[in-house]
């Protein structure tokens, strides 16, 4: 193995991705391949716990796909870093259930991004499966699985890695050293909000602009986006701050004169509405087309994504291993049903025996 350090981050495979993974998580993703060795999870077994229903499990396979291109067009390099499936890594059930003995209930469902991920899959609380809480523990296993050292994400998942840290501290605590310590690297724009004003961006909100979106949706979603409700003439002076499309400038229009001139016309009641969202449109898609043509690349090759899953999640199976094992030796728990079963065959053995003689 090589001396680099390590990341893991990931997402559920619940559609296309969107800006706001982007800024949130991929865009550093991409930014340290080179730098650290990278461990990219499809996270299905995520997915089971807002979305358990067969319908969903039916629609993992085009999801699935539809994310890894996502990963590709946007520059994850599979011949760098490692993407993989959840579900197929046995390990992490089980390193998992451990983890669970190593943290508090009150610990995780305090957590708001639990209810906040309830609200959006129109949950009530009382009706918040176990395995929700349990999401952040599941996330820890799938963290410490490749020992990483670095998890990339969007602001909601911050508490998250800080159960992480918890539960890596004390298994170092109770068992002698094992895990490093992983620390959250949180993106340029902690939260992206959606094109509603309202919300975080997010698929389950329709308040999305999707990586994949072609240039009219995304001229049409720009056009529609909510901006300050107090202008509604073009010669009333305007906030910029906290304002949608002026975040959005700021994070995806490389051209800061133009987008400082709108600021300042903005403010001064000096600019249209139009022509400030005509050139975050134009931004925009200057800023999706590569992505496109790349996601239109490896679309065409047949079974080439569902090659790189293949390849990641064999390659990610025997790191697993090698780690719960390790882990099971740190706890002493390795060898307690195989000294069990030798004992026992031992015995069956010499009865065996002693009825033939
Ligand atoms: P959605 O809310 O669109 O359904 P999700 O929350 O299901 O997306 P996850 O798989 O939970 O997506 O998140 C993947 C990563 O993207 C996480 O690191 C998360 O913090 C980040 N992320 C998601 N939405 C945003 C956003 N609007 N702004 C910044 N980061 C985000
Ligand atoms: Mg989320």
């Amino acid at each position: 193995m090589s001396e680099k350090k390590r990341i893991l981050t990931g997402d559920r495979p619940t559609g296309r991705l969107h800006l706001g993974h982007y800024v949130g998580s991929l865009k550093n993703r991409v930014a340290l391949q080179d730098q650290y060795d990278c461990y990219f999870i499809v996270a299905d077994l995520h997915m089971l716990t807002t979305k358990p229903q067969k319908e969903h499990i039916d629609a993992l396979r085009e999801n699935i796909h539809d994310m890894v291109l996502d990963y590709l067009a946007v520059g994850i390099d599979p011949s760098k870093s490692t993407i993989y499936l959840q579900s197929a890594i046995h390990a992490v059930y089980e390193m998992n259930l451990f983890f669970e003995m190593l943290v508090s209930l009150p610990r995780v469902s305090r957590l708001p991004s639990i209810k906040d991920m309830a609200r959006a899959a129109k949950m009530e609380d009382e009706a918040i499966p176990f395995g929700l809480i349990g999401y952040p523990i599941l996330q820890s296993a799938d963290i410490m699985m490749p020992r990483a050292h670095l998890v990339p994400v969007g602001k909601d998942n911050e508490a998250h890695v800080e159960v992480t840290r918890d539960i890596a501290r004390r298994f170092n605590n109770y068992y002698g050293d094992t895990f490093p310590i992983p620390e959250p690297l949180i993106g340029d724009v902690p939260s992206l909000v959606g094109t509603d004003g309202q919300a975080k961006m997010s698929k389950s909100l329709d308040n999305a602009i999707f990586l994949s979106d072609d240039a009219k949706t995304v001229q049409k979603r720009v056009r529609s986006m909510f901006t300050d409700p107090n202008r509604t003439r073009a010669d009333i002076p305007g906030t910029v701050e906290g304002n949608p499309v002026f975040i959005y400038h700021d994070a995806f229009n490389p051209n800061v004169d133009e987008v400082n001139d709108l600021k300042d016309r903005y403010r001064k009641g000096a600019v249209g509405d139009v022509e400030v969202k005509d050139k975050l449109s134009a931004a925009l898609n200057t800023f999706l087309e590569p992505i496109r043509e790349r996601r239109e690349h490896f679309a065409s090759q047949s079974g080439y994504v569902e090659q790189v899953i293949y390849e990641g999640t064999l390659k990610m199976q025997e790191f697993a291993h090698e780690t719960l094992s390790d882990m099971k030796k740190a706890m002493g728990f390795s060898g307690v049903w195989n000294r069990i079963s030798r004992k026992a065959r031992d015995r069956i053995k010499k009865l065996e025996k002693a009825k033939e003689a």
